[in-house]
């Protein structure tokens, strides 16, 4: 079954069952002050689970494009280094505003996995809330627990505990109570080894959680407490990437269809095959889903910049140059090329990247052109800084001369002081920039005459620019 097919088989069947396919919101939050990007399908629709708003449709369906690298969800770290968490994704899911609840959404999502995908229910677990007896004091999914049991075998139900069986999107909001569903893909001969339920939630790379039911009937206030929302909802989420892996018959999400085409094109460029060493597989796994990140966010006008959301979008394509640099010998731009087989692959079911195709391609080579730059005269630099320090600990300072001079976002400097055993004084950092923030508002308050607008995000958010950009900016605004 292609992806496409697969995509296309969820959302009918909860068309089947009376609910209406609606459009992914974009993955950039414009003006959500909890979030800065999408990272559930449930964000969307928020304001109807707080009675707030109400909904045209009591149950609708979709596919949500998610972006995990930020606040409560960050991902990042993982992305490359497991084949199952990637930056950006596609969240299948439904929904009940206020209408069906878990009985529906329990027994839908057995029938979907089992009748219709036909994955064989011997390789799938359910787990659920066990409750809490912290400040929430949150009883057992009982009913959860109840027809789950009607359905699945005692052995293949796990109860699970608040981190993973009570989803939060984040210190605020709807939340509750959640089932997930976890499939096992090992061989037989490892099943017979270990039992799956002791690997659920473990962090094994073939006993992954596929979907999660929501059963959303809290809201998280601002002061941390929970109250319980005027009616029920259902909010579920399963991951796209993750499915097809299974229906695929392959063990890895970036063996899927999703993945392949962008996988080959990387080794075409960079001559380096995929499957061959540990490293350079990592790298190419980066490559291949943060220019999906990157592209999606463009897409959504989100582009690269020096605050904000922009700034995670822009450390995101740098992690990935520098993996490329690193470990597939790419000296020149190369990324950008992949939007192309990227627009092919996804753009039926996004139209967004190929209306945008020309302007994504162009910010993304610039923005490669521009870190190559300085990447190699960085990364030397920090070599000698690692040889001559004395501890395992670098100084903060050298971090930020990276940084400030040649545009190393921080979390890469300490991914690449991790992978050779060291780690930053990371406190060292944070006071050189703040120095550096005081020198640039003071003087900006300086050149009032000269300047217009120094950035147009606010003045808070501001940290400076890289040298390369300075220059671009002052161009930008100056007064004629
Ligand atoms: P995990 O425990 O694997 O990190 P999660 O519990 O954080 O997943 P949920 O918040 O429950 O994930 O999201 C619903 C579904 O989205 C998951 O069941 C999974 O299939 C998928 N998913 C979550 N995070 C990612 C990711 N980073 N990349 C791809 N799919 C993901
Ligand atoms: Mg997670
Ligand atoms: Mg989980
Ligand atoms: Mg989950």
């Amino acid at each position: 079954m292609t992806s496409q097919e697969v995509r296309t088989q969820f959302l009918n069947f909860f068309k089947g069952k009376g609910h209406k396919i609606v459009p992914s919101a974009p993955m950039v939050m414009k003006d959500d002050p909890t979030l800065m990007f999408t990272n559930a399908g449930m964000n969307q629709f928020k304001e109807f689970f707080l009675g707030n708003t109400v909904p045209k449709n009591k149950r609708v369906t979709d596919t949500q494009k998610c972006l995990r690298v930020s606040g409560k969800h960050n991902d990042l770290e993982e992305v490359g280094k497991d084949t199952y968490h990637h930056t950006m994704f596609e969240m299948l899911g439904n929904w009940s505003f206020g209408d069906y609840f878990k009985k529906e959404a329990i027994q839908w999502a057995w029938e979907l996995l089992t009748d219709i995908y036909q994955i064989d229910k011997e390789s799938l677990y359910v787990s659920v809330f066990e409750g809490s007896d912290d400040a929430d004091n949150l009883e057992m999914d009982k009913e959860a627990y109840d027809l789950w049991n009607a359905i699945v075998p005692k052995e293949r139900i796990i109860m699970g505990n608040k981190k993973d069986n009570f989803w939060e999107m984040g210190d605020q909001g709807p939340c509750g109570p959640c089932s997930e569903i976890h499939v096992d893909l090992r061989s037989k001969e490892e099943k017979a080894k270990t039992p799956g339920a002791s690997l659920v939630n473990q962090d094994h790379p073939l006993v992954v959680e596929i979907w999660n039911l929501v059963f959303i009937q809290y809201n998280r206030k601002a002061d941390g407490s929970l109250e319980n929302l005027p009616e029920k909802h259902v909010d579920t989420g399963m991951g796209f990437e993750r499915l097809c892996m299974v229906l695929q018959g392959v063990k890895s999400n970036y063996d899927t269809d999703v993945f392949t085409p962008l996988i080959r094109e990387i080794e075409i460029i960079t001559g380096h095959k995929y499957g061959k060493d540990e490293q350079t597989d990592i790298a190419i796994r980066v490559v291949a889903d943060h220019i999906r990140a990157v592209s999606f966010s463009i897409a959504d006008g989100q582009l690269p910049s020096n605050t904000g959301a922009g700034y995670v979008i822009r450390r995101i394509l740098r992690r990935a140059i520098r993996y490329g640099f690193t470990f597939l010998d790419t000296k020149q731009p190369f990324i950008y090329r992949l939007v192309k087989v990227l627009g092919e692959t996804m753009g039926k079911a996004f139209p967004e990247l190929r209306e945008q195709y020309q302007l994504i391609e162009n910010v993304v080579k610039e923005e490669e052109s521009s870190f190559l730059s300085t990447l190699e005269q960085g990364l030397v630099l920090l070599e000698s800084v690692i040889k001559s320090s004395k501890s395992k600990t670098i100084d903060g300072e050298k971090a930020f001369e990276l940084y400030d001079t040649f545009g190393f976002p921080i979390d890469l400097t300490s991914l690449i002081l991790e992978e050779k055993g060291y780690q930053l004084d990371s406190k060292g950092f944070e006071k050189a920039l703040k120095a550096q923030k005081d020198r640039s508002r003071a003087a900006s308050e300086v050149s009032k005459e000269d300047w217009t607008t120094l950035m147009e995000d606010s003045e808070q958010e501001f940290i400076g620019y890289d040298s390369l950009e300075a220059s671009a900016k002052i161009v930008k605004y100056r007064k004629v």
